[in-house]
C-alpha cells in the first residue's frame, strides 16, 4: 500500500488524532525509547515522532514510528516528494532505528 503521507495530512482523522491524548501519550513512549535522541544522528533537542508507515494510523506499533530531528525529518520528507515510498524513504535515512523485537 503506497498512500502519501500529504494525504493524510490532509484527513480529518489524521488532524484529530494528532491533537488526542492517545497520540500525545504515544509519542512520548516512543520518546522515551530511544532515549530523546534522534534516531538518525543522536541529537536531542527538537525532535519529531513520524510515521514510517500510515498503515495502523490510530493504533499504531512502536515499530512504525521513529524520532527524528528537524533535519532529518527534512531529509525523509525530500525523499518522499521525489517519488520514494515513505517506508523506504525513512529505512535511506534512518538506518539503525531503536526497534526492539516487542515493538514491531
Ligand atoms: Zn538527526
Amino acid at each position: 500500500m503506497s498512500v502519501r503521507y500529504r494525504t493524510h495530512t490532509h484527513s480529518g482523522f489524521y488532524d484529530r488524532y494528532m491533537q488526542s491524548r492517545a497520540w500525545r501519550r504515544k509519542r512520548r513512549r516512543k520518546l522515551r525509547r530511544t532515549g530523546g535522541r534522534c534516531e538518525a544522528c543522536g541529537l536531542r533537542g527538537r525532535l519529531e515522532v513520524h510515521h514510517r508507515t500510515y498503515e495502523r494510523l490510530g493504533h499504531e506499533r512502536m515499530g512504525d514510528l521513529r524520532v527524528v530531528c528537524v533535519h532529518h525529518h527534512a531529509s525523509i520528507t525530500r525523499k518522499h516528494d521525489q517519488g520514494m515510498p515513505l517506508a523506504a524513504a525513512t529505512d535511506a535515512v534512518v538506518t539503525r532505528p531503536v526497534v526492539h523485537w516487542w515493538d514491531r
